[in-house]
C-alpha cells in the first residue's frame, strides 16, 4: 500500500506539514470475529450489538458512506527527549459518533492497517496487547478513573510477526483490532508538533477548537491560560488516581497525554501487587525507571511543561503559563492528601495528619505489601490490638517478604498512630470503614491474571477473560475474592514489556 507523495512504491514515514490529521482507509483484514462487546458502553453511545454484517466494521473491512477514517499527526517527547513527529501509527478514527443526548465520541480501530505515521511498524496489534487494552481501559472506567474505554474486541484471523529474533526464529501471534472510543484522543502531542513547525495560526486554531468542543465552559479573553490551568488540574488529578488504585502507566511519554486528562495508550501497564515505588512494567524504561509508579506525579508535571513550552507562542510571554504550571504541585499535593484521607476513613485530613499520611507511604514502600490486600485488611483493622505482635500479624496475608524487626517496628508504630487518630475522628467507625471500601479496589486486573487470560485466548479458551470480564466491572464488591489473594510465586512483579 502506497501513499500519495511517495513515488517510490515503498512506505516511509511520511511528513505532513500543514496538516492536522491524513486520511487512513483501514486495511481489510482475513477474518474478522467478534471475541469481546461492552454491552454497558454499548448502551451509553446507543449502539447495538454488532450483527456479523456489523463485526466486518469493527475489523476494518468495511468502512460506510458516513465515516471519514483519518490518522491524527502529533510529536511528543519521548522518554524525555524531543521526537518529533510521531502520529497514529496504528490507529485509525473511523468518525465522530453522537448520542441522543448530543454528546460525541470519537470511534478509533486501533490495529487497522497502516496510515501515514506508522514509520517502519506495521499498523497492527496483536491479540494480548489488544486483550490488555480492551480489560485494562474497562476496569478503569469501573475503578472510577478517567480514561478512554473500548467498545469491542475483534481477533482478524491475521497472523502479525512481533518478534523476528524469537529463539532463532520469527515469531508470529494472532491480529486483532479495539474500536476505542473516548470524546477525543487528542494529545499533549497534537499541541507540540504544530509549536515545532511553527504552525503558530493552526496551533492558535486547534486551540480554539478543543476549548469550544471540549471545554465549552472556558470561555472570555483568558480562555487560553484558564483551559491550560483545567488541564493542570485534570492532570494532577488523574496522577492522584492512579497512585490511589497503583495502576503504573508505563509509557508517560507526552503523546501518551490526553489533552482531557484520561488514561490513554494502553501499552506496557500494571497495576502493582507489591507497594514499589521504583516499579516500572516497561523494559525500555530500564535502567532509569522515569515511568516507575513513585514517580507518575512528577512525570505529570514535567510533560505539562512541554505543553506549556507548545502553548508558549499564543503568549506574550511565559509569565502566566510558568505561573499556572507551577500550581501543578500545591494542587497535586491537595487532592493527593484528599485521596489518602480517604483510603485511610478520616472524616477530614487536618493539617497534623499530613505527617501520619507521610510516615504512611514511607512505611509501605519499605515494607512493600500488597497494596490491595493491605488496604482490605485496614478496613476490617481491630481498634483493640492490643500485643504489638498482633499487629503484624494482623497484616501477614499481604506481605511478600516477611518484615524484619526494624520494619515489624515501623508498622506497629504506624498502626498505632493510626488507631489513635481514629479514636478522635469525625466519623463513625463504620461511616469510616464504608469511605475505605469505596475508595480502595478490592478488585484489580493484576498482570498475571491477564497473562493467564490471555494464553487461555490464544487456545481459544474464554472462560478466565470472561471472569476477569464480570469482576471487572465490580472492583469494589466482594463479589470476586477468588482474586484476592497474593500475586503467586511465578509471577514475579518485574518490567514485562506488552506492546
Ligand atoms: P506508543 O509508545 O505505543 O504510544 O507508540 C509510539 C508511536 O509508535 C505512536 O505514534 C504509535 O502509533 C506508533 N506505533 C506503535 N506501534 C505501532 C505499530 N505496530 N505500527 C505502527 N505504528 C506503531
Ligand atoms: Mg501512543
Ligand atoms: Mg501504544
Amino acid at each position: 500500500k502506497t501513499f500519495p507523495g511517495d513515488d517510490s512504491g515503498n512506505l516511509k514515514p511520511r511528513q505532513t506539514p500543514g496538516m492536522l490529521y491524513s486520511k487512513a482507509e483501514p486495511t481489510a483484514v482475513r477474518e474478522p470475529k467478534l471475541l469481546a462487546w461492552s454491552n454497558d458502553l454499548a448502551q451509553e453511545l446507543g449502539i447495538q450489538k454488532p450483527t456479523d454484517e456489523d463485526v466486518n466494521i469493527l475489523g476494518g473491512n468495511r468502512v460506510t458512506e458516513t465515516m471519514y477514517p483519518y490518522a491524527a499527526c502529533y510529536a511528543g517527547h519521548q522518554f524525555g527527549n524531543w521526537a518529533g513527529q510521531l502520529g497514529d501509527g496504528r490507529a485509525i478514527t473511523l468518525g465522530e459518533w453522537q448520542t441522543t443526548s448530543g454528546k460525541t465520541w470519537e470511534l478509533q480501530l486501533k490495529g487497522a492497517g497502516l496510515t501515514p505515521y506508522s514509520r517502519r511498524a506495521d499498523g497492527r496489534a496483536v491479540l494480548r496487547s489488544s486483550v490488555r487494552e480492551y480489560l485494562m481501559s474497562e476496569a478503569m472506567h469501573y475503578l472510577g478513573v478517567p480514561t478512554t474505554r473500548a467498545l469491542s474486541l475483534v481477533s482478524t484471523g491475521d497472523k502479525v510477526l512481533r518478534d523476528m529474533f524469537y529463539n532463532g526464529n520469527p515469531q508470529y501471534e494472532q491480529g486483532a483490532i479495539v474500536m476505542r472510543v473516548a470524546p477525543s484522543f487528542l494529545r499533549f502531542g497534537n499541541f507540540e508538533i504544530l509549536a515545532a513547525r511553527q504552525e503558530i495560526e493552526n496551533l492558535r486554531l486547534l486551540v480554539d477548537w478543543t476549548i469550544a468542543k471540549f471545554y465549552p465552559h472556558i470561555t472570555g479573553e483568558d480562555k487560553v491560560i484558564n483551559w491550560y490551568k483545567e488541564i493542570v488540574d485534570r492532570t494532577a488529578s488523574l496522577m492522584v488516581e492512579w497512585q490511589r488504585v497503583g495502576f503504573v502507566h508505563g509509557v508517560m511519554n507526552t503523546d501518551n497525554m490526553s489533552i482531557l486528562g484520561l488514561t490513554i495508550d494502553y501499552g506496557p501497564f500494571s497495576f502493582v501487587d507489591s507497594y514499589d515505588l521504583r516499579f516500572t512494567p516497561n523494559t525500555t524504561d530500564l535502567p532509569g525507571r522515569r515511568y516507575a509508579f513513585g514517580k507518575q506525579p512528577s512525570i505529570g508535571y514535567w510533560n505539562l511543561g512541554c505543553l506549556a513550552s507548545a502553548l508558549a507562542p499564543l503568549f506574550p510571554d511565559t509569565d502566566q503559563l510558568v505561573a499556572a504550571l507551577e500550581t501543578y504541585e500545591p494542587i497535586y499535593y491537595q487532592k493527593y492528601f484528599a485521596m489518602m484521607g480517604n483510603k485511610l476513613g478520616l472524616g477530614e485530613v487536618k493539617p497534623e495528619d499530613k505527617e501520619l499520611i507521610t510516615e504512611w507511604e514511607e512505611t509501605m514502600a519499605r515494607i512493600k505489601p500488597d497494596m490491595t490486600i493491605f488496604y482490605q485488611l485496614l478496613i476490617d483493622l481491630p481498634l483493640n490490638t492490643k500485643e504489638e505482635a498482633e499487629v503484624v500479624a494482623y497484616f501477614a496475608n499481604s506481605f511478600y517478604t516477611e518484615p524484619d524487626a526494624e520494619k515489624s517496628e515501623m508498622l506497629i508504630n504506624l498502626i498505632k498512630k493510626y488507631t489513635e487518630r481514629l479514636q478522635v475522628n469525625s466519623i463513625s467507625r463504620k461511616e469510616s470503614a464504608t469511605r475505605m471500601r469505596a475508595h480502595n479496589p478490592r478488585f484489580i486486573l493484576r498482570n498475571y491474571l491477564l497473562h493467564q487470560a490471555i494464553e487461555e485466548l490464544e487456545q481459544g479458551q474464554d472462560q478466565l477473560f470472561k471472569k476477569l470480564q464480570a469482576a471487572l466491572k465490580e472492583p469494589y464488591s466482594n463479589k470476586f475474592d477468588e482474586f484476592l489473594v497474593k500475586r503467586p510465586e511465578w509471577a514475579s512483579q518485574k518490567a514485562g514489556c506488552s506492546m
